[in-house]
């Protein structure tokens, strides 16, 4: 069986300016401090690169990035002017863009593919709605969500990850049980392992959704949680300490 190194996340979303870099800055010494875990920063994209530089050596991301290489897609950014900015991995397919720009899951698998193929690791969202949850569906939803947005397998399986990130808990304060998140992920685990085979052992599936340092310790006791992304808890050194540290 493969080790899988946590990998904690944060998701700065539309929220970051210059005047947040110090942030940057004390999350990446927070990081230094608890080496046995990766972490990592998506920010806006105007950020990247100042990002970079202030964060001394802390893997900084984009939230986003277009399926294709290059051409007429005004305000779009591709994987090489991520990677050419410093970025180390990007999100795709993260719920509010798949809500707010109408992506679909053959637009996620080109943009997780392009991530891929630009040399960045990838963070692939899936995620059910609360309706889909009340229903008694989300395991089949969220599993057929994920068949349909996996890109063809990466040379290192630790560049692609995961996140399960149940609409209804993001940003709302509503955790998923860990009942809940172990069956999802188990069965997301399933779905890796017939895609890719052994190498599915080596991706990381994380779990998002109001994770925060009073629950992070919880979940991630819970099997096959293999880190988080974090939204509101990750724009502060002082929030995302604890959850870091307990990943660790
Ligand atoms: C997210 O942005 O992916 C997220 C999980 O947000 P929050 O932690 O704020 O719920």
């Amino acid at each position: 069986m493969m080790t899988r190194r946590r990998l904690v996340a944060g998701n700065w979303k539309m929220n970051g300016t210059r005047a947040a870099l110090g942030e940057v800055t004390a999350i990446a010494r927070a990081a230094e401090a608890h080496r046995g875990v990766d972490v990592a920063l998506c920010v806006p994209a105007t950020l990247i690169a100042r990002a970079v530089e202030a964060a001394n050596g802390l893997a900084i991301g984009g939230q986003d990035v277009h399926g294709q290489a290059s051409g007429a897609h005004t305000g779009c950014i591709s994987a090489a002017m991520l990677a050419d900015a410093g970025a180390a991995l990007t999100i795709v397919g993260h719920s509010e863009r798949r809500a707010d720009q109408h992506e679909s899951d053959a637009d996620v698998r080109a943009k997780a593919a392009a991530g891929l193929g630009a040399g960045l690791g990838v963070i692939l969202c899936v995620g059910e709605s609360e309706t889909v949850r009340d229903s008694g569906g989300a395991v089949a939803h969220v599993c057929a969500q994920l068949d349909a947005s996996l890109p063809d397998a990466p040379a290192d399986p630790a560049t692609l990850s995961i996140a399960y990130e149940p609409i209804w808990a993001i940003g709302t304060g509503k955790v998923a049980g860990v009942a809940e998140i172990g069956e999802m992920h188990a069965a997301l685990r399933e779905r890796l392992v017939a895609a890719y085979g052994d190498a599915g052992q080596g991706m990381r599936i994380l779990y998002g959704g109001s994770v925060k340092a009073s629950n992070a310790s919880e979940i991630f006791g819970v099997p096959d949680v293999d880190g988080a992304l974090v939204g509101g808890a990750s724009l502060t050194a002082a929030d995302f300490e604890p959850i870091i540290e307990a990943a660790a």
